[in-house]
């Protein structure tokens, strides 16, 4: 079974982003990038299932610019097999990203494609479901464990309160959750072998997708800074402040 593994390079997630003062988007110049969270638990995932004789091949995708070779490297050095790397300067829109991803499972016939739930960047959490959609599999989201079962996956999904478990039949699109897992450190050996590790140079348009943006940004601005505290002499002062200034009892 073939495992296909988006992933997106986007800011670290140690760092606080800043808005370009233009607030035209926030300043990405000169700012530590990495793998996004989720996209390492899906590689740790389709490791896993790599090391329990589940999936045949581990195949890591990344579409952005010169440096998400980088990110394709990372995956490689935590155990996938081989990369593709769609290479755009553009920030491509979900519905962009997941027809890409659409030409590349088409190409490869994966069986199982492990995307994040979400990319910390921009918080659409949208090209798994889309692309589900595209294919017309079905989707198992927010997964906390899945489990392969014949024919199809048991995915446990995060729910409010506790886990709902679905049955999918493969093929079938899993997105993950930050409790799937714990993603292991690349050793410096495999660091090393992930050198040797083949990635292919594709294009957008070698899948004839057309990337031209359907959002407009009109602003990004910063939230608000949070006011300072005060303290209150007592219960009964809290109470009055509580009911009469925040108007939430
Ligand atoms: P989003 O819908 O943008 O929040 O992203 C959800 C997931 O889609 C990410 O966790 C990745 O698995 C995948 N994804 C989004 N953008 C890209 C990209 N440029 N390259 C590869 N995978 C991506």
């Amino acid at each position: 079974m073939k495992v296909l593994v988006p992933v997106k390079r986007v800011l670290d997630y140690n760092v606080k982003a800043r808005v370009k003062s233009d607030h035209s988007g926030v300043d990405l110049a000169n700012v530590k990038m990495s793998m996004n969270p989720f996209d390492e638990i899906s590689v740790e995932e389709a490791v896993r299932m790599q090391e329990a004789g589940t999936a045949s091949e581990t195949i890591v995708v990344s579409i952005g610019p010169a440096k998400a070779a980088e990110t394709i490297r990372t995956a490689l050095a935590m155990g996938m097999d081989r990369g593709i790397h769609v290479q755009t300067d553009e920030d491509l829109e979900p519905l962009a990203v997941a027809k890409i991803l659409k030409g590349i499972v088409d190409a490869e016939g994966p069986e199982i494609v492990i995307l994040g739930k979400q990319a910390i960047d921009n918080d659409y959490g949208a090209t798994g479901s889309m692309l589900a959609a595209l294919l017309d599999w079905p989707q198992g989201t927010f997964a906390n464990s899945i489990t392969k079962d014949g024919g199809a996956l048991n995915v446990a999904r995060e729910v409010d309160g506790g886990l709902q478990t679905v049955k999918i039949d493969l093929p079938a699109i899993v997105t993950t959750d930050l409790r799937l897992n714990e993603p292991r450190y690349a050793s410096l050996p495999n660091i090393m072998k992930a050198k040797k590790k083949p990635i292919d140079a594709k294009a957008p348009g070698d899948y004839g997708v057309d990337t031209t943006p359907r959002l407009k940004v009109l602003k990004v601005t910063e939230p608000d800074a949070r006011k300072a505290g005060v303290k209150v002499e007592d219960v009964a002062t809290l109470v009055d402040k509580l009911k009469n200034e925040a108007g939430v009892i």
